[in-house]
């Protein structure tokens, strides 16, 4: 049977109060581009993360390119980058002309492993490259070691742009997800943990940075009554509109941090006692959003793969997902070198990322856990589900 329903991944979850912001901003005609719902996201967005400067921009990906850029990313350059992410974090710095190197999970808590990375930056440099930015991401809402990573790339000077698209709500030693780096970008896309439809934000303490990001983000406009321009720049700025959207989100980021934490723990509750299951740990340094939550079946203990699990649950209209796949395993990226490997492998081969949706029920919730306890039933009474 399947239901009209579908149960997403993590579907945009709208609190209420977006279309009286959304309103406010039709009243005053502010539609596109510019306006004070996009000064007021992004006043909101400082305090929310601590950074002095934000960008309100279209993606996520949008805000890595400039990020990069402004660190001073060009042609010739390396850029160092997690291998366990989703492809937004690492295309941008093709765009520059840089080549990318890619840096393994640490196995404690999944993000870039500050011994891999110290590595790969003695390997480049040995090689007479110069590494010019380091972007972990903090996968999964789960910030990045900051302090370990820092260790490694200030002796040097080395920039780091945080990556924390997934990470937003989430802290590290009681900061902010992102704060610490030299730049941090975040993401509004509408699976994130808030949406504005499709959006990112660049973040600094550097105002200088965030200012010529501005510039470049509506075309780089000079200062003169016509049309002037003396550099290359992009149409990367959020609308007004979007931005209204976002307003209503932050109001409701605390309660959707709450509530992805809760379906985390109730998951762990419910299928954490069948053999082979395990989930995503959380760093002691910090608190995860828990943006999704992510199982991992030992194969041979639970009798199934994540992959006939995903199958179950699909039969039910239920979306899952497999962890990202490593950079380093995709076709696009086979000439990639990549410092370690293994670990962001096996992530990949036994993680599935469940429903995470803040609008879910307890009675969605108690579905997806019995269609995934079927599967182990199943399996053990013999009858092994053939794909
Ligand atoms: C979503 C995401 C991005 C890109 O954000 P967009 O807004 O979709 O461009 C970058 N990095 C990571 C880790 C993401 O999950």
């Amino acid at each position: 049977m399947v239901n009209s329903d579908r149960i997403y991944l993590s579907p945009p979850h709208m609190g209420g109060a977006e279309l009286d912001y959304v309103h406010r901003a039709f009243e005053s005609n502010f539609i596109a581009p510019l306006g004070p719902q996009l000064a007021e996201f992004e006043a909101g967005f400082s305090r929310l993360t601590g950074f002095a400067h934000c960008l309100a921009l279209s993606s996520g990906t949008a805000a890595i390119h400039l990020g990069l850029r402004l660190l001073g990313v060009g042609p010739g350059d390396v850029v160092i980058a997690s291998t366990l992410t989703f492809i937004g974090s690492v295309t941008p710095a093709t765009f520059l002309g840089a080549d990318l190197h890619f840096v393994d999970s640490d196995a404690a808590i999944w993000t870039m492993d500050p011994a891999l990375l110290a590595r790969a930056v003695a390997e480049i440099e040995a090689r007479g490259r110069r590494v010019a930015a380091v972007i972990p991401t903090d996968i999964y809402g789960q910030c990045s070691d900051y302090d370990s990573l820092l260790a490694v790339c200030q002796p040097r000077g080395i920039p780091l742009l945080i990556d924390a698209a997934e990470a937003v709500g989430a802290t590290y030693k009681d900061r902010h997800a992102g704060l610490g780096g030299d730049a941090a970008v975040y993401s509004f896309n509408g699976n994130k943990i808030i949406t504005t439809g499709g959006g990112g934000l660049l973040a600094s303490h550097d105002k200088a940075l965030i200012d010529e990001a501005r510039r470049l983000s509506q075309q780089a406009r000079d200062p003169a009554p016509h049309y002037e321009h003396s550099t290359i720049g992009y149409n990367y700025r959020m609308s007004n509109v979007a931005a209204a959207i976002g307003l209503g989100q932050l109001d409701m980021l605390a309660t959707f941090v709450a509530r992805r934490r809760g379906i985390f723990d109730w998951y762990v509750e419910a299928l954490g006692h069948l053999p082979g299951v395990s989930f995503m740990p959380e760093a002691a340094s910090g608190r995860a959003n828990r943006w999704l939550t992510v199982m991992l079946l030992d194969e041979a203990a639970f009798g199934a793969a994540p992959e006939d699990v995903r199958l179950a649950l699909e039969a039910e209209n239920i979306e899952s997902r497999p962890v990202w796949k490593p950079m380093h395993m995709q076709p696009v990226f086979r000439d990639v070198p990549c410092t370690g490997g293994a670990v962001s492998e096996d992530l990949f081969r036994r993680g599935l990322c469940l429903p995470s949706g803040t609008a879910m029920t307890k009675a969605d919730l108690a579905r997806i856990a019995r269609i995934v306890a079927g599967v182990a039933a199943t399996a053990h009474k013999g009858g092994r589900r053939t794909p």
